[in-house]
């Protein structure tokens, strides 16, 4: 692995055979003093490098981890949880690939926030890897060998009105998108502000929506062309595609 400042486009020239795997990961927790971060991995049974190197790795084998620098001047990226300061209610839905990523904003989150979160996993056991938080909703749904999303866009359409509704809100403003192939896109869009921060400053409901890009992209849908919610306050992104490898 090229350990240069330029070691992005040293990598991409690498012959195929001598690239080293890179795949991306949430970052559940920091202990900078221990030099230690604790990240939850999925080990899913499709030909993987990041799941086989969890399956088989022990104390003492190592890898690389590549990270965005909070020193660097400007938008330093890593952070794509964006809520306007005084959105009313918050909505986080996702797979098991989001889960660390939602425990981790619930767990940040001030005690006044408020809102819903759904995540679905392959089983009821993954649930110890949820947390809670005083002013949500926690909802952890066990997949069972159903398809992707057939719990989570059910429970995702069930819980979005009634947050909407809670505020009296209006969602008459429904918005046309245009049609994303998750096969050849990538299914990503944080709304922020030219500086990185918030689109907006206010909003009756942010949602957060992260996973297989497939689902995401039925789950935005909804929000925005059905429910007529704010594309601003839509953050939404495709973390792995069915069949496809990242990258
Ligand atoms: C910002 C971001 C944060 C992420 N955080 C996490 C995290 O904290 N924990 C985590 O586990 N994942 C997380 N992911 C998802 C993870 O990067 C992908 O699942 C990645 O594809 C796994 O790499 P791999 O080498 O195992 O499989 P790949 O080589 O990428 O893919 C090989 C095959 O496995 C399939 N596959 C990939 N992931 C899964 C899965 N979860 N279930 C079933 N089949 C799968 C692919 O469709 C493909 O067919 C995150 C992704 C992003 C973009």
């Amino acid at each position: 692995m090229p350990r240069t400042d330029d070691w992005y486009a040293l990598w991409r020239e690498l012959p195929q055979e001598h690239r080293n795997p890179i795949r991306t990961y949430t970052v559940r927790e920091v202990r900078a003093e221990l030099r230690e971060i604790d990240v939850d991995v999925v080990v899913h049974p499709v030909d993987g490098p990041a799941s086989a190197w969890a399956e088989s790795a022990v104390i003492g084998d190592e890898l690389i981890v590549l990270g965005p620098n909070a020193h660097h001047d400007g938008v330093h990226g890593g952070v794509d949880f964006l809520p306007p300061p005084h959105a009313e209610r918050i909505l986080l839905a996702g797979d098991e690939t989001a889960l660390p990523a939602i425990a981790a904003i619930l767990e940040r989150l001030p005690a006044e926030a408020s809102g819903h979160a759904i995540v679905e996993v392959p089983h009821s056991d993954d649930a110890v890897c949820m947390t809670s938080h005083p002013g949500f909703t926690v909802e952890v749904l066990a997949r069972d060998h159903r398809a992707r999303g057939e719990l989570l866009v059910p429970a995702v359409q069930a819980a979005a009105p009634n947050l909407l509704r809670s505020e009296g809100t209006a969602t008459t403003q429904r918005a046309e998108l245009s049609d994303v192939d998750v096969d050849v896109e990538m299914l990503w869009e944080v709304p922020s502000d030219d500086h990185g921060g918030p689109a907006q400053q206010d909003a009756p409901l942010y949602a957060w929506l992260a996973g297989e890009a497939g689902v995401i992209k039925t789950l935005r849908r909804h929000l925005v062309s059905e429910l007529g919610i704010d594309r601003k306050s839509v953050a939404f992104m495709g973390y792995w595609r069915l069949g496809r490898a990242e990258g």
